[in-house]
C-alpha cells in the first residue's frame, strides 16, 4: 500500500476549509499566517510558495514577508518583535536555512511561543517531551497522521528513526514513543546499520541521501515512511532517502517522494496556524 500524502493533505485540507469558512462569523476574521522569506534561496521559495497555496486553499490569510540576504540580524529580530506584537498575525514562521550571519537559534527563540506555528521554540520543544499542550512541528506531525490514516497500529510495535535532528528525527521518535512504539534511534554512528533496521515494523528514515536505505535493510512487511528529499545524481529527478522501486514490493506500507511526507508538513502547517488562532480566541 502506497500512502498518498497528496490526497490525504487535500482531503484535510478541504476539511479546515469548511471549518475556516465559519470563522468570520463566529470570530470576526479568518486566521492570519506570516512567513519570512530571507534571500532567495530557490529551494526556500518553493516552500513558501507551497505555503502560501496551501493557505488559499484553507482560506488561510498569508503574508509572505521578503527581506534580503543582507539583513542583520537585529533586524530580522526587530521585524519579528513587530510582528509578535501585532494581534492580527495568527501565526509567524521564518523559512529555513537563514544566511550564515544570522543565528537561527535567537531567531527562533524570538517568535511568539503562541505563534510559533513550526513548533520550534524552545518551549513548545519542551512542552512536547513533558507531553504537555504545544504546537506539534509539521512533519513528525504529518508522519503520525499518516500512519494512523493507514490504519498502522503503532502500539506495541518496533519502530526505528534514522535521523536525530530538531526537526524530524528527535520529534518524530517522541510522537512515536508516545503513541506506545519501542522506539530506536539510529544515526550516522550507528553501528550495524542495517541490522537495526531489519528489526523495525515501522521504518521512518531522515537523513538527505538519496536512495541510501536498500532493500536488504528492510524486512517484509515493513511500514516504511520516507521523509528525505533529495535530487536522484542518476536522473535529477526528486527522490527520498529510500530505494523506493527495491523496497515497495517488499514494504506493507510505503511513502513516496513527492507526494509523501511533503505535503502532510504543509497540511499541518496550516492545522497549526488554525490552532494558534483558536487558542487566542479563547
Ligand atoms: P539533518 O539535520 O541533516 O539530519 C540528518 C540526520 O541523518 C542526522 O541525524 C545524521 O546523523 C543522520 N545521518 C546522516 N548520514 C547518515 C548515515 N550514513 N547513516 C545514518 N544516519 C545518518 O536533516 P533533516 O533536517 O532531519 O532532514 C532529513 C531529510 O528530510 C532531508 O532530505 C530533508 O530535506 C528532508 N526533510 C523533509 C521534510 C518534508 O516535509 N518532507 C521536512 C524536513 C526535512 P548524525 O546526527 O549522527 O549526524
Amino acid at each position: 500500500m502506497i500512502i498518498s500524502g497528496k490526497e490525504l493533505s487535500a482531503r484535510l485540507k478541504a476539511e479546515m476549509a469548511e471549518a475556516v469558512k465559519s470563522f468570520p462569523e463566529k470570530y470576526g476574521r479568518v486566521p492570519h499566517l506570516v512567513v519570512i522569506l530571507v534571500g532567495e534561496n530557490p529551494a526556500s521559495v518553493s516552500y513558501v510558495t507551497g505555503k502560501a497555496k496551501a493557505s488559499a486553499e484553507v482560506g488561510i490569510r498569508n503574508t509572505t514577508i521578503r527581506r534580503p540576504e543582507s539583513i542583520s540580524e537585529a533586524e530580522l529580530l526587530g521585524l519579528i518583535a513587530e510582528l509578535n506584537a501585532d494581534p492580527e498575525m495568527d501565526g509567524i514562521l521564518v523559512q529555513l536555512p537563514l544566511p550564515k550571519h544570522i543565528d537561527e537559534s535567537k531567531v527562533i527563540e524570538a517568535i511568539d511561543k503562541a505563534k510559533d506555528v513550526d513548533g520550534f521554540h524552545p518551549l513548545n520543544v519542551a512542552a512536547l517531551w513533558q507531553k504537555q499542550p504545544c504546537t506539534l512541528p509539521c512533519t513528525p506531525k504529518g508522519i503520525i497522521k499518516m500512519l494512523k490514516a493507514a490504519g498502522v497500529e503503532i502500539v506495541g510495535k518496533r519502530a526505528v528513526v534514522i535521523g536525530r535532528s530538531n526537526i524530524v528525527g528527535l520529534p518524530v521518535s517522541k510522537l512515536l514513543l508516545d503513541e506506545n512504539a519501542t522506539v530506536t534511534m539510529a544515526h550516522s554512528r550507528t553501528c550495524n546499520l542495517a541490522e537495526v533496521t531489519r528489526g523495525a515494523e515501522i521504518l521512518v528514515v531522515a537523513i538527505g541521501r538519496p536512495k541510501f536505505v536498500t532493500a536488504d535493510m528492510v524486512s517484509d512487511g515493513a511500514v516504511v515512511i520516507d521523509v528525505g528529499v533529495n535530487r536522484d545524481p542518476e536522473t535529477g529527478k526528486l527522490c527520498g532517502d529510500v530505494d523506493f522501486a527495491a523496497i515497495e514490493p517488499k514494504a506493507s506500507v510505503i511513502t513516496p517522494v513527492p507526494g509523501g511526507v511533503g505535503p502532510m508538513t504543509i497540511c499541518c502547517l496550516m492545522e497549526n496556524t488554525i490552532e494558534c488562532f483558536l487558542r487566542s480566541r479563547k
